[in-house]
């Protein structure tokens, strides 16, 4: 069985307006409530506010992938959670960086730059597969649409990716580097789409894709452990 966490910083879905009633359970609740039908899938959550950030050294210890999404409240990530999570990362366990998490502690760490992008009005997202044979892209078609979704565009501060899976395009032209891999020890995935004011992690293409990254980014032999550090002269 694979063994997911979901975090979610849950500060928008508290709160009256839009992302409450698209997400009454919170971002995490409904990514963990499709992944939790996966019959190789066990499915647990964690949310800023509890004890260590909900990440402990036991949950880590637990987890082959984690989920992460966040977007207002990146600097209440404690730095001691993101040592434990960038330990395990190098370690070997799986992450999954989703929408505004590009500019969370951990990626930016994982990534060694600012993870800047370009911001600009919500728009139509026309979601392109580029990699049809990467097993992300798996039962997922060569285009799908979402719309609205929040626009964010090139030039985006990343290195040099393993695979780039989508492109995202918008009616302006614009385009971003929407889902691709790196690899830090653990499988990295970053997956663009997904503002908190929208409906995407009800889409099924979206959830077909978050599914199959949870498969690609869990490490080989079902089980993570750090690295050993050896010194030679
Ligand atoms: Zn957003």
């Amino acid at each position: 069985m694979i063994r997911v966490t979901v975090w979610n910083e849950f500060v928008h879905e508290r709160e009256e307006g839009r992302p409450k009633e698209i997400y009454p359970d919170g971002i995490h609740g409904c990514i963990a409530a499709f992944l939790s039908k996966e019959k190789d899938m066990t499915v647990r959550t964690a949310v800023l506010g509890e004890d260590m950030d909900g990440l402990s050294e036991e949950v880590l210890a637990e987890t082959d992938v984690l989920v992460w999404w966040g977007h207002c409240a990146h600097d209440r990530v404690s730095d001691d959670t993101v040592e434990r999570v960038i330990r395990h990362i190098n370690g070997g366990m799986g992450f999954i960086a989703l929408h505004s998490a590009h500019h969370s502690k951990v990626f930016r760490r994982l990534c060694g730059t600012t993870c800047n992008l370009s911001w600009k009005n919500d728009d139509r997202e026309v979601v392109n597969c580029c990699a049809p044979f990467h097993p992300i892209a798996k039962g997922v078609p060569a285009s799908f649409v979402i719309e609205p979704e929040e626009m964010y565009a090139e030039p985006f501060d990343i290195p040099e990716t393993s695979e780039l899976i989508f492109i995202g395009s918008f009616t302006d032209g614009s385009v971003i580097r929407g889902g691709f891999t790196i690899t830090r020890g653990g499988k990295i995935f970053y997956f663009q789409p997904g503002h908190e004011d929208y409906p995407t992690y009800h889409n099924e293409n979206v959830r077909r894709i978050i599914t199959n990254a949870v498969r690609f980014t869990c490490p080989v032999s079902g089980e993570h452990c750090v690295i050993p550090v050896v010194n030679r002269i």
